[in-house]
């Protein structure tokens, strides 16, 4: 098993909202890049989300956070969001928009911690509990690591900015390695799978002791299960250590050399590339005004940053069923057939 940490699969097809949900399977847990309309993922799905990152908040990116909010609410305790320029204030004024007065006795408590980052550097945060009625609490500055906006153990997301007319944040969501696990030498050790396997990886990546403990805790039908062992115990699970695995998630923007550039920056020899292809080349007048891309200059952007495998998407709904156009317009600036990521014929 070389499986990868999380599979990268866009929320809805080419000519519906963009947004990209990155699935953690082993830890029941995802990352969602954008909030578009969410119908699509059942709310088993959106219960795993942790991390949300927005790129800008023009509403086929960020609508999706009332039906985030309608699921998570009451049964979830914390989702993180990330977002540019006045993301803090969007987000309180969505929460703001609604009356709270019954939300205080929910058992479970939900937190939004809220982060905005500036093309000046600069960054702020707050956050909302339901206990309060989202009360805006916790103001305070947020200090990325240069384009590091989150960072754990075994995987970081990294933004940059581009230009859309506002600032908008291209994402990088990047493997730190790849651990092949034997999945049947794990069934053969007597457990099952679980977020342990996370910890596994971890423990590994960051040169744990072998006699350092490691909880192992998984669910099957049975119900519940428990066990310690110590990284040595488990190490025979590890079949390999590789290069991990980078995505990349660019959606409006203009062809621009600055835009280029700044994607190059952030996702040179990026493994698979989602990135907006809006219009047709022919149309390339009407995509300069719209600050979005042409297909043929995703293509571009594809072939310039070594992306090794390119699924495009934001198709505008004006070439309903012209989707083959638009990825043979990809195809031929990139120089190649998109791969086994490709969603969009
Ligand atoms: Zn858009
Ligand atoms: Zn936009």
């Amino acid at each position: 098993m070389f499986a990868h940490l999380f599979e990268p699969a866009l929320v809805n097809g080419p000519f519906g909202d963009p947004g990209l949900y990155a699935d953690f399977r082993d830890e029941r847990r995802a990352l969602l890049v954008d909030l578009p309309d969410l119908a699509a993922l059942p709310p088993r799905k959106l219960l795993r989300v942790s991390h949300v990152f927005v790129s800008h908040a023009h509403m086929d990116h960020f609508n999706g956070f009332d039906r985030l909010l309608r699921v998570v609410l009451g049964r979830k305790e914390r989702v993180t969001l990330t977002g540019g320029p006045g993301f803090v204030a969007q987000v309180e004024h969505k929460l703001h928009a609604y009356t709270w007065n019954v939300v205080q006795r929910y058992e479970v408590a939900l937190t939004l911690a809220v982060r905005e980052v500036r093309p000046d550097g600069t960054g702020a945060q707050a956050s909302f509990c339901s206990r309060t009625g989202f009360e805006r609490e916790a103001d305070g500055a947020f200090a990325a690591e240069g384009d590091v906006l989150h960072d754990e153990a075994v995987f970081r997301v990294r933004g940059r900015f581009v230009d859309h007319g506002v600032p908008c944040l291209a994402f990088a969501v990047e493997e730190k390695a790849r651990v092949a696990l034997g999945r049947d030498r794990i069934g053969a050790m007597g457990f099952g799978t679980g977020a342990w396997l996370r910890a596994l990886k971890a423990a590994v990546l960051s040169g744990a002791p072998d006699d350092a403990p490691l909880d192992v805790r998984w669910r099957d039908r049975a119900g519940d299960h428990a066990a310690t062992r110590t990284v040595g115990q488990l190490r025979p699970l590890v079949l390999a250590v590789g290069p991990g695995r980078r995505v990349g998630y660019v959606t409006d923007l203009r062809y621009t050399e600055a835009n280029v550039d700044a994607l190059a920056a952030l996702l040179e020899g990026v493994d698979v590339l989602f990135v907006e292809s809006v219009f047709l080349d022919a149309d390339v007048d009407h995509a300069t005004r719209k600050h979005h891309l042409t297909a043929g200059q995703a293509g571009a952007i594809a072939r310039r940053i070594g992306a090794k495998s390119v699924v495009p998407f934001h198709f505008s709904p004006r070439y309903d069923g012209r989707g083959a156009e638009i990825v043979a317009e990809v195809e031929a600036a990139w120089g190649r057939t998109l791969g086994r990521f490709d969603s969009a014929r």
